[in-house]
């Protein structure tokens, strides 16, 4: 037979059963069977064993409660979930204590802000798939943001494809989704990133009704008109059934999810993982945050600015309106320095608004942190007047007043007070009178027990009389033996030491209980006046939320400018063309790591109709890829609304960079190096628009050399002829071959980077320049990596010796490249007519006069 409290914890843990139960036992958090197992290894805590029942002894290990925040932290962070289980109400006497489980700590719902990163937020996701639909939503609870999102492709593959491309840029601390069904094939499955935490929730709960229901029920609407998201079932069902996720693992308290706002990805810069992470944008390819665009990009001096620049930075815009928008706020903050410098200084005092309001409406922000709301809000009136000489900005300078919020968080707390109640007072003598009045009674009472001692001395004549307290009998008066004859007869024994007696009186007792009795009355008053306060605070959330997002735009807006003012970048001009024009650009990144003033900038153009092709050669550590990335990243900046690095800059909007970039074998996968890179060149080819940027470097590197060529070759007249396409491209390649592709297709153009030869040393350049290269340099190369000097050579005279057969070869080969051009002009039989021929046919010839029909004759044939 189990015991009552052994039979309390199967019945709540029953309903927990893979998730870690923590059950609280008077000062600690207990955990049985296999969840104290499992505990005991992850946290490295004792494993013991209670007798929970006539011969039934559980395995058990525990941790003091109030360590608790962080035990909860480290098995989270290992992937496991936590239902804490605390008492409801006293004990009393021999009835059990009920028992429930109060929340459910699991990697997307962490709030403590121990467990948080301050720079970027911490997602939970729900996730379904539908044929050529998906859903998708996202909160962050610690933000109270929520948004979703449908996703409708033209095939299944791209909406799995399109979905976990937006998993990965989210990078959610937890992915919820439908259980996958037996016997079908697991879409949702594929679309989910590897190693990403995932839990399977009630199929109920993503049918559409429930889902509907339960956002209405939350929101307290009639319709999710407002929300942006009706006629989008599966955002609908996403949100939903995350909703209900959250409520479970909540219990119920979800205060802070106010809103819900439906984004659409038509209205972003398409990245896919691939891209990100070969631009280095949050991190490099070490995984560091150094050197990483984020990295160069971040003087945010607020937390919500640094989560929102990285939003920025993953999410670069297609509309120019909004583009120009956020030029505007950059161009002003530029424009004046000293408001700017004002700005980012006030910024700097500026807490983590919209966590903090967070913490308040949902009850968890203790003191210290209801100061720090309240400190931030102060720096407002200097903000708006900061703001004042850039009336570009008036926009985002007016912010809702708060005056009343900052008054009323001073007079209500002390100047430091304690993170967390009871610790020291809080609350600010003269806020509250009831407060007060306990205060100045404990006081007195204190005082009066104070003074006792001599009072005591006095009126008896004991000079050795002492006024002392311990835990067991409280306050005392003591006299020495020696002494005893003086006692007064109200003194009342209680204690007898070796050489002393202890004594009370029922004064000193009276006055004991009122220092006690204030106490308890204050830390209980004190609870409640400070509960009041943070009610009173929580309802204006709604306001302290706009102000948290302006100031976060505030801030983004003055670190791209602070950065373009530092690294002398210029406001790009941003149109519908299709051309990216850019003078004296550099590698925002490549150009930080490197001393002041040693970066090579260089020149681009790529036009969709005339120079829509680059073929870049030049030897290996020329600079190669710097300029490849530089030109993306340029891209990139422009549409999120930044400065650039260049002198000048012209980009005509970009739909998607695609990148295929160096070869990183994907071994997990086992898939080859070769494989990897053709598997994301036909992704490129087939999803690349006119309005894409395709950057490709060393295509067909993985194969033989005929292999490559040919391969490399075929893909340059893919992007050139392709109906669909006409997409801008950098090529950058070591098949100096491919430069013949520049006589044969009209719009492709050879460049490369430039050395210097100084007798058997090169100097690199790093300058792009019309033009093929015709030698690799590769030895140069290894003698700069240090080489041993007889290795190189022998490395030089192979090279002479192979040179001498390979010269003919080669010119074999680029001549048989010029040769193909057939199979370009068979390929242009699918693609448009060239637009020459069609403004020919346009042609009104009757309507011409002869010299007009020469001339347009003249104009025609200069353009092919
Ligand atoms: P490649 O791709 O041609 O092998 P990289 O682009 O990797 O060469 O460049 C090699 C190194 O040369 C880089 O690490 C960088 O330090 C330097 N570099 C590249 N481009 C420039 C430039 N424009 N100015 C100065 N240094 C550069």
């Amino acid at each position: 037979m189990s015991t009552p409290i052994r039979r309390q914890y199967l019945a709540i843990k029953r309903q927990y059963p893979d998730i870690i139960v923590f059950f609280r036992l008077g000062d600690f958090y207990e955990t049985f069977d296999d969840d104290a197992r499992l505990a005991a290894s992850v946290l490295d805590i004792t494993l013991t064993s209670r007798e929970m029942g006539r011969g039934q002894r559980v395995p058990m290990a525990g941790i003091p409660c109030h360590a608790a925040e962080s035990y909860i932290a480290r098995l989270v962070a290992a992937g496991y979930k936590v239902a804490v289980c605390d008492q409801i109400g006293e004990p009393n006497g021999r009835q059990l204590v009920e028992r429930r489980v109060t929340r459910v700590v699991t990697p997307g719902t962490v709030t403590d802000p121990a467990m948080l990163e301050a720079s970027r937020n911490t997602y939970i996701a729900a996730a379904l798939l539908e044929g050529e639909r998906a859903g998708l939503a996202v909160a962050d609870l610690s933000t109270g943001e929520f948004v979703t999102t449908e996703i409708v492709a033209e095939r299944s593959e791209e909406a799995v494809a399109a979905l976990q491309r937006e998993l990965l840029r989210l990078a959610p601390a937890e992915i919820i989704r439908p259980p996958a069904v037996g016997d079908q094939p697991d879409l949702l499955g594929q679309a989910i990133p590897e190693g990403a935490y995932v839990t399977p929730t009630e199929p109920a709960s993503w049918r559409f009704h429930s889902a509907e229901q339960a956002l209405k029920e939350h929101f307290e609407v009639e319709t999710l008109e407002g929300f942006g998201c009706a006629g989008k079932p599966l955002a609908v069902r996403a949100a939903g059934a995350l909703l209900q996720y959250l409520t479970e693992t909540q219990m119920g308290s979800l205060a802070q999810i106010v809103e819900l706002s439906t984004y659409s990805l038509d209205r972003y810069m398409t990245l896919d993982a691939q891209t990100r992470r070969n631009l280095e944008l949050t991190e490099s390819s070490r995984g560091e945050r150094r050197h990483s665009l984020i990295a160069v990009l971040d003087q945010t001096r607020t937390p919500m600015g640094a989560r929102l620049l990285r939003r920025w930075v993953g999410q670069p815009l297609l509309d120019l309106e909004e583009i120009r928008e956020r030029q505007r706020g950059v161009s002003a903050l530029v424009r004046n320095a000293l408001a700017r410098a004002r700005l980012r200084e006030l910024l700097g005092q500026v807490a983590d608004l919209e966590r903090l309001i967070n913490r308040v409406v949902t009850g968890a922000a203790g003191p210290r942190e209801l100061a720090s709301l309240g400190r931030s809000l102060a720096t407002l009136p200097s903000i708006r007047e900061a703001l004042a000489p850039a009336p570009e900005l008036a926009g985002l300078a007016t912010l809702p007043e708060c005056d009343d919020l900052v008054r009323l968080i001073d007079t209500a707390l002390v100047d430091d007070p304690p993170a967390a109640l009871g610790q020291a007072p809080a609350i600010r003598p003269g806020f509250s009178p009831e407060l007060d009045g306990l205060r100045t009674a404990s006081r007195e009472a204190r005082e009066w027990i104070a003074g006792l001692e001599q009072a005591e001395r006095e009126r008896t004549g004991i000079k050795s009389l002492k006024v002392g307290y311990n835990k067991v009998f409280g306050y005392y008066i003591e006299v020495s033996n020696a002494n005893r004859a003086l006692v007064p007869p109200h003194y009342q024994r209680k204690q007898t030491l070796v050489g002393a007696e202890r004594y009370i009186t029922p004064e000193l007792k009276e006055y004991e209980s009122r220092v006690l009795h204030a106490e308890e009355r204050i830390a209980e008053l004190e609870a409640e006046v400070y509960r009041r306060l943070l009610a009173e605070v929580a309802a204006a959330a709604d306001r302290v939320r706009r102000i948290a997002r302006q100031l976060a735009q505030l801030d983004t807006l003055a670190s791209l400018a602070e950065v373009a003012v530092r690294r002398r970048y210029v406001c790009p001009e941003v149109d519908e063309s299709t051309v990216i024009e850019i003078a004296g650009g550099r590698h925002p990144v490549v150009e930080a790591a490197l001393d002041a003033g040693s970066f090579v900038p260089n020149d681009t153009l790529l036009d969709t109709e005339d120079q829509q092709i680059v073929i870049l050669t030049g030897p290996n550590m020329a600079g190669k890829s710097t300029y490849l990335r530089q030109v993306a990243l340029i891209v990139l900046l422009a549409q999120i609304g930044s400065f650039v690095p260049a002198e000048r800059a012209r980009i005509g909007l970009v739909d998607r960079i695609f990148t295929r970039i160096g070869a990183q074998d994907d071994i997990a996968s086992g898939q080859s190096t070769f494989m990897v890179e053709m598997i994301e060149t036909a992704t490129i080819l087939h999803h690349a628009t006119r309005r894409s940027l395709v950057v490709l470097d060393e295509i067909g590197r993985g194969t033989s050399t005929y292999d490559g060529l040919a391969i490399a070759r075929a893909v340059v007249e893919h992007l050139h002829n392709s109906s669909r396409l006409g997409c801008r491209t950098l090529f950058a390649t070591h098949y100096h071959e491919l430069t013949a592709l520049e006589r044969v297709l009209p719009r492709v153009r050879n460049y490369r980077v430039d050395v210097l030869e100084e007798g058997e040393r090169v100097v690199f350049l790093h300058r792009v320049v019309p033009g093929g290269a015709d030698k690799s340099y590769g030895i140069h190369v290894a003698q700069l990596a240090g080489l041993p000097r007889a290795v190189l050579r022998r490395a030089r005279e192979i090279l002479a010796e192979l040179e001498a057969g390979n010269r003919s070869e080669r010119r074999r080969r680029r001549e048989a490249m010029e040769r193909v051009p057939a199979a370009a002009l068979q390929l242009t039989l699918f693609a448009p007519p060239h637009p020459v021929l069609e403004e020919l046919k346009q042609l009104d010839i009757e309507a011409l006069s002869p010299i007009e029909a020469l001339t347009t004759l003249y104009e025609l044939q200069r353009r092919l």
